[in-house]
């Protein structure tokens, strides 16, 4: 079977973490996993290229996350850090650890040395053991685009900021206006992106955020009208339960789109291509406009493997019930 996924950082990674560990189970591999991973919210950093969610689904599907937290390494030090505060560099509102330094050093040195975003996740992806488990990690586009989130100053003037300023700074505090995806104008998706959607058997949709995450990817050209032309069918997984989300502040995403924080509505927002759609049984009465969208419920909360594993069983099994 050709899995095909989009995917943002935790959501995404937990919920994929889990369809590998339900895809062993099954015992009638080998299955092939396309990751295709959100770079919205890629930033530079001391010099430094950094690739949040892509690095969350390496350390994730890799064994090395930190579990408590859903991002960055395992026994994770911060001397470098510390020096960095010493010097007064800028900016300390963005955590890095040394081991999670060293993922952004190689990753800047492959860069400088001409490698795209794409050899270069390939190149990390080989240490985290990622093709053993039959799963290729790609940048949603070898050029760089960054989300930045346009906010009100308080003098009654605009700015837009980067996406990490307002979310981990801010912690999404300061209402968001809009997003503006910058460099989307020029990207291209990364070779293989579009394939894998067509070629699928299925596509899923991790519950990921659906504005930041999952939304940036569909504006890369191509990706949607992708989704809506493949043969797979499409099944998504919401990340929102009883109208909020599990964590992360998706819910002020939606209110800067105008989208209601409610399951339905966000699954309205996939509504040109989406064929199943799973939701937690608090939004059991989930009814999307044209009767064609399959619901499901069940428990979407992953507390561990081996719920994240149920989801994705779920999910599979929807999409696979839609195939024919
Ligand atoms: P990020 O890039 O690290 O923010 O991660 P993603 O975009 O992949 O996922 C963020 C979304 O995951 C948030 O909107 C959460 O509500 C959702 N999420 C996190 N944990 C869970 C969970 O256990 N169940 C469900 N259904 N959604 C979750
Ligand atoms: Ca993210």
């Amino acid at each position: 079977m050709r899995i095909t996924a989009l995917a943002g950082g935790v959501g995404g990674a937990r919920f994929l973490r889990g369809l590998r560990s339900h895809l062993d189970g099954l015992g009638d591999g080998p299955h092939e996993l396309t990751v295709i991973g959100n770079t919205g919210d890629d930033i530079t950093l001391f010099g430094l290229r950094v690739c949040p969610d892509l690095d969350t689904l390496l350390y994730t599907l890799g064994g090395g996350v930190k579990e408590s937290q859903g991002w960055g390494r395992a026994g994770e030090t911060h001397v470098v850090q510390g020096e960095l505060a010493a010097y007064g560099a800028q900016p300390q509102w963005f955590a890095l650890g040394d081991r999670d330094f060293a993922t952004h050093i190689a990753r800047s040195q492959w860069l400088g040395q001409g490698r795209s975003l794409s050899e270069v996740t390939a190149l990390l992806a080989q240490r985290w053991g990622l093709s053993e488990q039959g799963v290729r990690l790609l940048p949603m586009s070898d050029s760089p685009v960054e989300t930045h989130v346009v906010i009100d100053r308080g003098d009654g003037e605009t700015e837009a900021v980067h996406f990490q300023e307002w979310w981990v700074r801010h912690q999404a505090g300061v209402p968001a206006q809009r997003f503006v995806a910058l460099g989307m104008d020029r990207a291209a998706a990364a070779s293989g992106v579009l394939e894998a959607i067509r070629g699928a058997d299925v596509v899923l949709l991790p519950p990921s955020n659906p504005v930041v995450s999952i939304g940036i990817i569909l504006g890369v050209p191509g990706v949607r009208d992708a989704l809506r032309g493949t043969a797979a069918p499409v099944v998504g997984v919401s990340p929102l339960i009883a109208g909020a989300p599990v964590r992360g502040h998706a819910d002020a995403c939606l209110a800067a789109i105008g989208v209601e924080a409610s399951a339905q509505a966000v699954a309205g927002l996939y509504a040109d291509f989406l064929d199943g759609w799973v939701v937690d049984p608090a939004d059991a009465e989930c009814r999307v406009k044209g009767a064609r969208l399959a619901v499901h419920d069940g428990p979407l909360l992953m507390r561990d493997v081996a719920s994240a594993a149920h989801i994705a069983g779920t999910a599979l099994d929807l999409a696979l019930s839609l195939r024919s």
